[in-house]
């Protein structure tokens, strides 16, 4: 299969160099954010999964796209890895006097958030188009957000203790992830389309990222959006490298249930189990020193391990990561 030689671009630095990530929430922003500051000028495309989207109180919240808004604009709470730094909860406070329900945390300044954008799909706007004019409003460079799809996409997984078919975010959140799991399923999924330009964006990457995120709920939905799989296969058949980052290390997650998840859903709960589920598709996988010994089941898988420190500590240690990714699949950027 034709590969890209090791010097990326033929201009100075990334310029005219496409990138695009797939990424959920946490995980993903902080390695898109990485991607970014590790290769100024390449033309960066972050897909994001919408799978994890509701509708409570009447709004349209998005979780992942607004934590990868809020991380690429500097305003996310980092320790939490979501939600904009310094929310309070007032509004939540009066919501439960009146009765309402408050299981999903919503901070006052994220509902501003969820109220322009149910405001603007109201008015006919699409997702797509929201997502860039707030990309545009919060100040964000040198990247574009895509939601994986303008057409409504939600995730609803089976609870073992009862078979109670429940939305995501009432497992996730409502139940803190503390319960097993018996299968996951993408409602609305096959009738979605890719939203404008991720299509376009694929056909043009030279490089496909499958960012540190859940690969059950939210890299799995974005795959899952008719014409999105092929259309990686099709980038990986022209000569792009399609590479992957574990969110995994030593068998455990960062953070989330993604490992519990591999072992409820009868996978291997490692970095090899995480790019099983992306066999067919990677040329590289990422995965910790801690998982050196993994080395071996991730090439059984098709993919060339790439082992580093796997963990992101803070703006330095997103970069780090990535320019470790870059520089293993694309080689050294461009001298001027
Ligand atoms: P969510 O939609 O908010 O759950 O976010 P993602 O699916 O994008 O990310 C969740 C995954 O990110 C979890 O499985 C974590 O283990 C992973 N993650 C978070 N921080 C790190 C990190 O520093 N390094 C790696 N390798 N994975 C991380």
């Amino acid at each position: 299969m034709p590969r890209r030689p090791a010097e990326p671009g033929g201009r100075a630095g990334w310029a005219g160099v496409s990138i695009v990530a797939l990424a959920g929430g946490v995980g993903g922003s902080r390695f898109a954010r990485g991607l970014r500051a590790a290769a100024p000028g390449a033309h960066l495309t972050v897909v994001v999964n919408t799978g994890d989207d509701l509708t409570l109180h009447g709004l349209r919240i998005s979780p992942d796209v607004d934590t990868m808004l809020y991380a690429l604009a500097g305003i996310v709470d980092e320790a939490r890895g979501w939600g904009p730094r310094g929310d309070s909860y007032r509004c939540l406070a009066a919501l439960e006097r009146l009765g309402g329900e408050t299981w999903f945390q919503l901070g006052d300044l994220d509902l501003a958030t969820h109220l322009h954008r149910t405001g603007l799909l109201a008015s006919g706007r699409t997702s797509s188009g929201i997502t860039a004019e707030l990309a545009r409003c919060l100040g964000i460079t040198g990247t574009v957000i895509l939601p994986m799809s303008d057409d409504p996409v939600e995730t609803w997984v089976q609870l073992a203790e009862d078979g109670r078919w429940v939305h995501f975010q009432e497992y996730f959140v409502g139940r803190r992830a503390e319960v097993p799991i018996r299968k996951v399923r993408f409602q609305g999924l096959e009738a979605a389309r890719p939203a404008p330009g991720v299509l376009e964006a694929l056909a043009a990457a030279d490089l496909v990222v499958l960012c540190p995120s859940n690969p059950f709920v939210s890299l799995a939905p974005i795959l899952g959006v008719p014409g999105v799989r092929t259309a990686v296969r099709s980038a990986r058949n022209r000569g792009a490298v399609v590479a992957g980052v574990s969110p995994l290390i030593g068998g455990g997650t960062v953070k989330g249930p993604a490992a519990r998840m591999l072992a409820e859903l009868g996978h291997e709960p490692t970095a090899a189990g995480v790019a099983a589920q992306y066999a067919d598709l990677l040329d590289a996988f990422l995965i910790d020193p801690i998982d050196a010994a993994l080395g071996q089941a991730v090439q059984a898988q098709g993919a060339r391990p790439i082992v580093a420190d796997a963990l992101m500590r803070g703006r330095r240690g997103e970069a780090r990561l990535a320019r470790v990714l870059l520089r293993a699949t694309l080689g050294q950027p461009a001298r001027a």
